[in-house]
């Protein structure tokens, strides 16, 4: 199966290249998205039509099936914030490390600290079927960063029933294992295999 990437960041791209290798082996050559294709205006209300979104273009743009997903940090105390605009909660240019500094501001004196990383993986093909796939992990925000590996959140994130390190402290094998987005693919990969 060919499969072009929706995503451009690297971060991501990287990750997601290990996870369904990792399912679909030899079956899977996934295709680096062209850099010619525009940036996709991630304008959904959700994280199911922001990844239909960019599946949709990069389907439209080089007419093979794509892969895409749209994930974020639903964070209790804030009523679901950042979700959707986890990329640009701090505004447009922000940094990974201006999303987190704002996360912690905005967590302040809270006490209930709950939180999910939430994905949607989706597969679409030129004729406009899906295989769709979620992915959440539940856990808890740390009141200071730590760790050094990930990207986004990682560094303030601890997962539940772990050891208490953060995302930003665990190798990328023991993220992918429990990960929003290593379910999401893994669940992926499995709907791809039994078709
Ligand atoms: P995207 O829409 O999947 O690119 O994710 C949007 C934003 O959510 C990213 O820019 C990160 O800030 C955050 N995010 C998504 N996945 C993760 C993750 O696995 N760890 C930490 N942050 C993440």
């Amino acid at each position: 199966m060919r499969l072009v990437l929706a995503s451009a960041n690297a971060d991501k791209a990287a990750e997601i290249q290990e996870l369904l290798a990792g399912a679909l082996g030899d079956e899977l050559e996934l295709v680096p998205r062209p850099d010619w294709v525009g940036e996709v205006d991630e304008t959904g209300e959700d994280f199911l039509a922001n990844a239909r979104l960019k599946a949709e273009a990069l389907v439209a743009a080089t007419g093979m099936a794509a892969v895409a997903d749209d994930s974020g940090l639903e964070v209790d105390a804030l009523d679901g914030a950042p979700g959707v605009h986890s990329a640009r909660y701090a505004g447009e240019a922000a940094t990974y490390a201006d999303n987190v500094a704002k996360l912690l501001a905005e967590l302040s004196g809270s006490t209930q600290r709950t939180a999910r990383f939430h994905t949607v993986a989706l597969v679409r093909f030129p004729d406009g079927r899906e295989v769709v796939a979620e992915g959440r992990v539940e856990g808890a925000i740390t009141h200071a960063p730590r760790g050094e590996g990930g990207f986004g959140y990682d560094p303030v994130f601890v997962p539940e029933g772990g050891d208490g390190r953060t995302f930003g402290e665990l190798s990328p094998l023991e993220k992918h294992a429990v990960s929003a987005r290593g379910r999401a693919f893994r669940a992926l990969a499995e709907a791809l295999s039994a078709r």
